[in-house]
């Protein structure tokens, strides 16, 4: 088996997941997979997949696994993913770690680490509710801890901010709900087989980084013994 670095982003919401995996694809050069973004894109092209995940997302639920599941099989196998990649937002429930721990195994590939960033849910509210993206670029802000310098107005390409659908209240609660039923499980799934580690959510985003990066040192000083 190889010493890749297949590295799975766990957390609830608002962890901070999509902060660090911006700084880890680019530490490692690894592609960044994030099941979240490619169901926005095939949303906002309206696809047949669009088209039947909106539903699901609008109300903070999950879509369901076979679609899921098709699309990562698919996107792991890419070129680009070979010598690795970071899954941000995937797995979300067991049979999605099942079903890709088959598709790794197909390849004669394995999980090196899940990374589990861990908030709680007072926290991940605060954070989320504040939370506002530009049209543009996808560039993150937050009303509360990392304002824009004009209000509405993305710093970088000038574009307009908007909230994302589900950063709202009520879905906000529907998706920690979700969370803590179909994805927690997935902490003793990992720590199981020896892959999981812990990381405190509510540190700096610079804190954060730098102990995934001693943690994935480690694990690489460890497999090269
Ligand atoms: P995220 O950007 O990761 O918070 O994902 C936004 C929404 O996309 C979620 O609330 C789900 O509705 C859907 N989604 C993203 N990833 C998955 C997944 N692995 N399994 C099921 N639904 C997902």
């Amino acid at each position: 088996m190889s010493t890749q670095l297949n590295l799975i982003l766990l957390g609830p919401p608002g962890a901070g997941k999509g902060t660090q995996a911006a700084r880890l694809v680019e530490d490692f050069n690894l592609p960044w997979v994030s099941t979240g973004d490619m169901l926005r894109a095939a949303v906002t092209e309206g696809s047949e997949l669009g088209i039947k995940a909106k539903e699901y997302m609008d109300a903070g639920n999950l879509v369901p696994d076979d679609l899921i599941v098709a699309l990562i099989v698919e996107r792991i196998g890419e070129p680009d993913c070979s010598d690795g990649f970071l899954l941000d937002g995937y797995p979300r429930t067991i049979p999605q770690a099942d079903a890709l721990e088959q598709a790794l195994r197909g390849l004669d590939r394995s999980v090196a680490a899940t990374l589990l960033v861990e908030l709680d849910d007072e926290e991940v509210v605060r954070r989320l509710s504040g939370r506002r993206m530009c049209v543009k670029g996808g560039h993150g802000y937050h009303l509360e801890f990392d304002p824009p310098k004009h209000e509405g107005i993305c710093d970088q390409d000038g574009s307009r901010l908007i909230q994302r659908d589900d950063d709202v209240p009520e879905v906000i609660r529907r998706r920690l709900a979700v969370y803590h039923e179909q994805t927690e499980p997935l902490a003793a799934y990992y720590e199981d087989r020896g892959m999981l580690k812990r990381f405190d959510g509510s540190r700096t985003q610079t804190e954060v980084h730098d102990h995934i990066r001693a943690a994935l040192a480690t694990l690489r000083l460890e497999d090269s013994v």
